[in-house]
């Protein structure tokens, strides 16, 4: 009954989305005890003081105001130089770039400002699980694309070519991927140029783990061939500079369409929060030098992760970046499903079902290896004896 009086009053796109599986997942984990989580998204470490301290700067200096819509400037001419510094790619402060709250915000306006009702978004699966309803949110079509554990989940440029319609917009990109680690080479992105080029299409390209790349140095979509004028590229502080707490993220992009985002912006956010902008101005500044110290340390753990899943015959490729190992939980006759919800009842560690990241995730797992060192050699332990006493 109530169900019924509220769907008459609730729009059809959020109806037709479900609550994230993720959240359903740990909401369960939370209510254990002895929980060992590897699934949350996000690093261990507490942000470093300095940030910390710059925010506090900030409110005592009384900046508590708004900012200008499109962030501090300062912060943005920031940006500018960081984006060139470590990622080749050069975007004008003052016109060509938004600080948003968080990159799920940039995500949001970017797909806001260029998806008209009915226009196909083409999702490369496995994905980050906010993209497809993101999309539909915006009023468009999420179309999935597969990508493969047999290719190291890397996109193939002829399964883009099959998916594209009159209808479709862009694509959503993401490398390093979540929830894969997957990340695509240059000679991998220029080959997805190619088909984007061809079919007249935009790229969103989710770059907010560009920082954590373990084997190869990273290249960034807009820097390959002609991509700059066709790419929207999201990022932002939570995973490098360990600060998903200060909600604070960016877009970069051809002027017209970042002011079309700031646009929906301003009247929908007004800014990202001040005290945040400072302190991501000084991670900027001086962060650098944490990051690779964090980075580094996930680099061990990935080792660990990687070596026990392999000794415990979950075969997995080594994720070339991010903090996740996306282990195939096949050879269990488990569905991914099963095998999150027996493994935590069972052992009491938290994983997430590979489902819950489209159809393809199905048949793996998602560990997240930002948890320490000695969490994750007895999560190891764990699942080894989980899957011993299965056979
Ligand atoms: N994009 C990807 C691929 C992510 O994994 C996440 C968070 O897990 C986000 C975006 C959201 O980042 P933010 O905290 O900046 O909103």
């Amino acid at each position: 009954m109530i169900t019924e009086q509220r769907s008459k009053y609730l729009s059809d796109s959020v109806q037709s989305i479900q609550p994230s599986g993720i959240r359903r997942f740990f909401d369960l984990a939370s209510s254990m005890e002895n929980v060992i989580s590897l699934g949350v998204g996000e690093p261990d470490f507490v942000t470093p003081w300095n940030v910390i301290e710059a925010s506090y700067h900030s409110l005592e200096q009384g900046y508590t105001a708004y900012t200008a819509n499109a962030g501090l400037f300062e912060l943005r001419k920031e940006i500018s130089r960081y984006m060139r510094r470590r990622f080749g790619v050069t975007y004008n402060a003052e016109n060509e770039m938004v600080v948003t709250v968080g990159a799920s915000q940039a995500i949001d306006i970017a797909l806001r400002a260029v998806v008209n009702p009915g226009e196909e978004v083409i999702v490369v699966e496995p994905s980050f699980v906010s993209y497809a309803p993101t999309v539909t949110l915006a009023g468009g079509v999420p179309v999935p694309v597969h990508t493969y554990s047999q290719n190291e989940f890397k996109l193939q440029p002829e399964h883009i070519e099959e998916a594209v319609t009159e209808k479709t917009k862009a694509i959503l990109l993401c490398s390093p991927n979540n929830p894969t680690g997957t990340v695509l080479s240059k000679a991998d992105l220029l080959k997805i140029a190619e088909v984007v080029e061809k079919h007249d299409l935009l790229v969103i390209s989710d770059e907010i783990y560009a920082e954590l790349t373990y084997d190869e140095p990273y290249t960034s979509f807009p820097s390959v061939g002609n991509m700059r004028e066709r790419t929207i590229l999201i990022s932002g502080f939570s995973k490098a500079f360990a600060m998903t707490g200060w909600r604070l993220g960016f877009a970069c992009g051809p002027k017209d369409i970042q002011q079309a985002m700031l646009k929906i912006h301003q009247y929908t956010m007004m800014c990202a929060p001040t005290m945040a902008q400072h302190a991501a101005l000084e991670a900027l500044v001086n962060g650098q030098k944490d990051v690779i110290r964090m980075k580094e340390s996930y680099r061990q753990r990935r080792s660990l992760v990687t070596h026990a899943l392999e000794e415990m015959g979950l075969s997995c490729h080594t994720p070339g970046g991010a903090f996740y190992v996306f282990p195939s939980i096949k050879s269990t006759g488990l569905s991914s499903e099963e095998f999150a919800e027996q493994l935590l009842m069972k052992e009491q560690v938290a994983v997430v079902p590979g489902s819950v990241f489209g159809e393809s995730g199905e048949g793996h797992i998602r560990c997240s290896y930002a948890t320490s060192i000695s969490k994750l050699e007895e999560a190891m332990k764990r699942i080894k004896r989980f899957i011993e006493n299965m056979e």
